[in-house]
């Protein structure tokens, strides 16, 4: 254990799986079930020390839709979105996984905690606990008058990206596609930009991750907090429009703010197809770009685990050595895997939430 270094990560999806396997809960996290990315096992074993836990919707699955993973396996594509989701709808499903990471920490017996501020997560590192914060992929279960975002900051929500992709009422994301642009349509809507002030005024993360490239300009100009993206490569490495061109990379960096490297297999690929078999060397060709724009201090890791497909190297949280070591063989030094790794992702928690 001691000699594994550890990991804060941007983006999981762990609570998606509980919602749909609510009944398997307790062999989802406590003792793994032999699939998936993330449990308390395989999390001590790669030294998975702290994350943001995704709160995510689903959509209903639409009569007739197209087989998604068969066309990303075959680029050029363009998948279409779903409907937006109502609120009513939205706001069970987010109580339900926020009850979920709630139920994590208690579950856990000491051996993870939901945290709200910088130094509660550096805190749980020094204790060997893993720190969890509360994240929100999509904002369909906050109401226009805000209420909601009121009550999920009390229940510890600290990040959240106003859109997954699929519109909401406050604004618009990215459809998938290969090759393909950010720039996809109109961006925030006047809820959205007051959805922004609020996240800036009680310190929530503004996530700019699957928003379209008129959304993250109106986030850049709206938000007065270092801007963020949770789990998003590099555009100019991998043409995906969930990947940020090298110019939103530059405005992030200008307002010393941190992207986290998706290890979803096709935001990382040259050629964009959804297949396991991709290298450790294809994150490290976005992470070598994301360093030359972003500097030392605005890389971090963002895997979406449990929430896209992993490299066949990385098949869980016990891989994440593998990626070190990857890191140390290219020459990155200690100071900066320890801030790709664990310091950048709290440096711009504790200068957001506190
Ligand atoms: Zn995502």
């Amino acid at each position: 254990m001691t000699d594994l270094l550890p990991v804060f990560d941007g983006h999981n999806d762990i609570l998606l799986r509980m919602f749909n396997a609510p009944q398997n809960r307790e062999a989802i996290w406590l003792s793994g079930e032999g699939k998936g990315h993330l449990d308390l096992p395989r999390m001590a074993a790669g030294g998975f020390a702290g994350g943001m836990f995704a709160i995510y919707v689903p959509s209903a699955p639409e009569p007739g839709a197209p087989d998604y993973d068969a066309l990303m396996e075959n680029p050029p594509y363009a998948v279409d979105l779903p409907k937006p989701v109502p609120l009513d709808v939205a706001q069970g499903v987010a109580l339900a996984e926020a009850g979920h990471l709630l139920w994590m920490e208690r579950a856990s017996g000491g051996r993870f905690k939901l945290c709200r501020t910088a130094a509660e997560i550096e805190a749980a590192r020094a204790a060997g606990v893993i720190a969890g914060v509360m994240h929100m992929e999509g904002a369909e279960a906050i109401d226009e008058g805000l209420d909601a975002l009121h009550a999920f900051y009390a229940m510890g929500l600290r990040s959240l990206g106003p859109v997954w992709s699929r519109p909401t009422i406050f604004g618009h994301g990215v459809p998938f596609k290969f090759p393909g642009q950010p720039d996809t349509g109109p961006g925030l809507t006047d809820a959205g930009k007051r959805l922004i002030r609020e996240c800036n005024a009680l310190g929530i993360v503004v996530d700019l991750s699957h928003l379209n490239e008129a959304g993250f300009w109106d986030v850049a100009r709206v938000s007065d907090a270092p801007l963020v993206a949770t789990h998003s490569n590099a555009h100019a490495v991998t043409a995906a429009t969930r990947n940020l061109t090298d110019k939103q990379l530059r405005a992030i960096s200008e307002t010393k703010g941190v992207v986290g490297v998706n290890f979803g297999v096709q935001f990382l690929r040259l050629d964009g197809v959804k297949n396991p078999d991709t290298a450790p060397q294809d994150i490290l060709r976005h992470l070598d770009h994301l360093l030359a724009i972003l500097g030392e201090d605005g890389v971090a890791l963002g895997s979406d685990f449990d929430g896209a497909m992993m490299p066949q190297f990385l098949q869980s949280a016990a891989g994440l050595p593998v990626l070190v070591r990857a890191m140390e063989t290219a020459g990155y030094g200690k100071p900066l895997i320890d801030k790709i790794c664990w310091g950048n992702w709290v440096g711009v928690l504790e200068r957001t939430i506190g």
